[in-house]
Parts: structure tokens; C-alpha cells; sequence
């Protein structure tokens, strides 16, 4: 972090930012006073619940998630540091962290090498490195925190998920109104299928999701899905990505591997460049793999989904090459060509710089598989697999013999 890099909720100029972060920081504080310290470590849940409820109301509920989250801040000692530095996560982040750890695979919730891994790769997430940058999502925090549960998970944990998740996932539920939910519970490839398929039919036909999900299930309509799955070439055993489900599980990513006709190199797609005004499937991949989601400050719907904005309008001389390329969903489209804001592209990186009408300005990240600081994940992560399976080997390894703990340096004379 450099002395200028700030997320935009800890604007030291903006005068709503400063009053909210001494929000933040005595909501954290006071959470962190209800928290039973060592000493009463023992004491009785219920009693310490009922005397919480009484000094700051909530239900023992609601106390006991915002203290989970803290428990859980307490097994992350670089993310605390670093919230107790900045106050720059609210307790609704920090309890959005520790949902997302609620599904942990028994094997990492006992693995010190998980949390001290998650950690790292918190602190690194979550520390600005430009100045008025937009503080991540809750959203894209989970996506971060599965990614590295998926990829650490052992396999034999990732197969018996995807079988306990098979036998239990249709079911519907009944509304007020007659209408009724269903919900089908599937693993990453089927969903993604399942999901542009859905998309596919319902642009074409110009219908809801709903009605196109009813339609292709229920009409036997035959229809051809393509899937972009992103894998780094030059990482061993690197994680695929694919939406909706984000990375990939090392199972998911074989199957994923298995199944693809074409390869695509990105690196190439970077500059590629078309003299039409549709994009290439191949620029549209990049720009959907480098985004993410829409690129408006907050936004959270997927890249896949969204328009290709022309940042220099083509009819201006705007060529169709990612470098003049963002995801904007159709309604903050509108919002940018109606001129009340106005971005600049940092192609190198992936940021986006936005100014608005009133003067303000912020910085918004990539957060798509292919964006440089997601790049450097999938780096670190095949470091930290090898660190791994080097304690493994180690833990496995017989005790040694005399000869082979023999000093191999200069004698000590
Ligand atoms: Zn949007």
C-alpha cells in the first residue's frame, strides 16, 4: 500500500466518508467489547446472550453474528490488523466473510495452512492500492474467499460435496400469490449451461428468464451453448473459471478441461481488433473475462450479461479493441451515454476511472479472472500448493537416518 492509496469509504476529503468510517469504527469497537474475552472464555452462552440483549437490544440471534464474524476476524490476524487499521469494512462485511466460510469442508476448518493462506490472500484484497479505489463488494469478497476454499480443498472433500449437494437438490415452495419457487441445485458446468441457455433464448425470443427456463424445458427446444472457461496456461494445475460459479474446483476445472473444442489465448485477444462495431467472440471473451461484472461504481451485474460500451463511441473513430471496451449493464449504459458520467480505461490494468457530473471521481478495479491482480492470485496460489505438498511430503517422510542429517556446509574449524 502506498501513502496514497485509499479505498474511497476512507476518503480523508469527503466529508460523508470520515463521518461514516467513525461509524464503522465504533460499531466495530462496541462489537468487539460484547466479544467474552479469555478469562471468560467458559461463561454460560445463554447468560452472556440475555445480558448482551438487555445493555444493547437484538435478538441473541443477531448478537451471536456479529460475534461468529468477530471470532471468525480472530482467526484472520493480518485482516484484523488491517480493519482495525483502516475501519474500512463494516460488520456487514465482516459478517458476510464469516458466511462464507459457514460451508467449509471439514478438512480445511482444522487446516492452519487454509487460514494463514486466506488470510494472506485477504490482506491482499482488501488493501488499496490506488487512491479513492471502490471497496469490493460483499459479493466479490465471497467469490474470493469460495475461490480459495476450492482450490485448497481436498479432493476427496470437493467429490462428496457435489454428491451431498445431487441428493438434495430439487425442491419448490409456494408463495402468497399461487406462484410457486423452484430451485435446482447443480454443479458449476450444468449451471452454466443451464444459465446461458436460459440467457440465449430469452434475447432471442425476447422473454423473461422464467419464461425461456419453462420454455426449453418443457417445449424440447434444441439449442447450442458455448462456455468460456478461463485457465492460466502458464500456471500448473491452475483453477478454471467459469460463470456463474466463479474458479473452479480441480475437478470441476479436469471436467471443464475435458469437454473444451476451442482454445483461445487472451493474451493475444488483448490487442485484437476488429473494424466492425460488434465485437469478436474472442474480444468479447476478453473484455467479459478482464470485467467481471458491469463496470459502474457498485454494480454487480455479470459482464456476461451486460453491453460492450464503446468508451470512444465508434461513430467517433472508438475502435472495437478491449483497450475502448467495458461491461456496462443496459441501465448504467444509459446512465454513461446520457453524459452523466464519464470513465477512462487503464488497459494495462484493468482499472476504471470514473468522474461524475458533480466532480467526483473514484477508481474501480477489475474483478474478472483474466484481471492482473487476479493473475497474480492464480500465481501465488500454485506457491502456496507447492509449500503445501513440500509439508506433506515432510510429514510423511520416515524419520531420517544420522547420515542424511549430517551438516552438509563447511566444517565448524
Ligand atoms: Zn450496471
Amino acid at each position: 500500500m502506498t501513502a496514497t492509496a485509499y479505498y474511497s469509504v476512507c476518503s480523508p476529503t469527503d466529508p460523508l466518508a470520515v463521518a461514516r468510517r467513525e461509524v464503522r469504527r465504533a460499531e466495530y469497537l462496541s462489537w468487539r467489547a460484547c466479544l467474552p474475552d479469555d478469562e471468560d472464555g467458559h461463561r454460560d452462552w445463554t447468560t452472556h446472550a440475555a445480558t448482551l440483549t438487555a445493555s444493547i437490544g437484538g435478538t441473541p440471534r443477531f448478537i451471536a453474528a456479529h460475534l461468529d464474524a468477530l471470532t471468525t476476524v480472530n482467526m484472520l490476524p493480518g485482516l484484523r490488523t488491517l480493519v482495525e487499521q483502516m475501519h474500512h469494512l463494516d460488520m456487514f462485511h465482516l459478517r458476510k466473510i464469516d458466511d462464507a466460510l459457514l460451508d467449509l469442508p471439514t478438512g480445511l476448518r482444522e487446516d492452519e495452512f487454509f487460514w494463514d493462506t486466506l488470510d494472506e490472500v485477504l490482506v491482499d484484497y482488501l488493501t488499496p492500492t490506488r487512491a479513492n479505489q471502490l471497496l469490493p463488494t460483499p459479493g466479490a469478497i465471497t467469490r474470493k474467499i469460495r475461490g480459495v476454499i476450492r482450490s485448497l480443498a481436498q479432493e476427496e472433500d470437493t467429490e462428496e460435496d457435489v454428491e451431498d449437494s445431487a441428493s438434495d437438490s430439487f425442491r419448490q415452495y409456494d408463495h402468497a400469490d399461487g406462484s410457486v419457487t423452484t430451485e435446482v441445485r447443480l454443479d458449476a458446468i450444468n449451471a452454466a449451461a443451464v444459465e446461458q441457455a436460459v440467457r440465449d433464448y430469452a434475447a432471442e425470443h425476447d422473454c423473461s428468464f422464467a419464461q425461456a427456463f419453462t420454455a426449453l424445458l418443457l417445449n424440447n427446444v434444441q439449442i447450442k451453448v458455448v462456455l468460456n472457461v478461463y485457465r492460466a496456461h502458464d500456471v500448473p494445475d491452475a483453477p478454471g473459471w467459469l460463470y456463474p460459479a466463479g474458479w473452479l474446483s480441480p475437478d470441476c476445472t479436469r471436467r471443464a478441461a475435458r469437454m473444451a473444442a476451442t482454445v483461445r489465448d487472451m493474451d493475444e485477444a488483448a490487442t485484437a481488433h476488429t473494424g466492425s462495431y460488434r465485437p469478436t467472440g474472442t474480444i468479447r471473451a476478453f473484455v467479459e473475462g478482464r470485467d467481471g461484472t458491469c463496470r459502474w461504481p457498485g454494480c454487480t451485474r455479470s459482464a456476461v450479461s451486460a453491453q460492450k460500451d464503446h468508451r470512444v463511441n465508434h461513430r467517433d473513430g472508438g475502435p472495437t479493441t478491449p483497450a475502448n471496451l467495458a461491461c456496462l449493464c443496459q441501465h448504467h449504459h444509459n446512465r454513461k451515454s446520457g453524459g452523466q458520467a464519464f470513465y477512462v480505461l487503464d488497459p494495462a490494468t484493468g482499472e476504471v476511472f470514473w468522474l461524475f457530473e458533480d466532480g467526483r471521481w473514484v477508481c474501480d478495479d477489475a474483478e474478472g479472472p483474466l484481471a492482473p491482480k487476479q493473475r497474480r492470485w492464480v500465481q501465488s496460489l500454485a506457491q502456496r500448493r507447492a509449500r503445501r505438498a513440500e509439508r506433506a511430503r515432510k510429514r510423511r517422510a520416515p524419520s531420517t537416518s544420522p547420515k542424511e542429517t549430517a551438516p552438509t556446509g563447511p566444517p565448524p574449524f
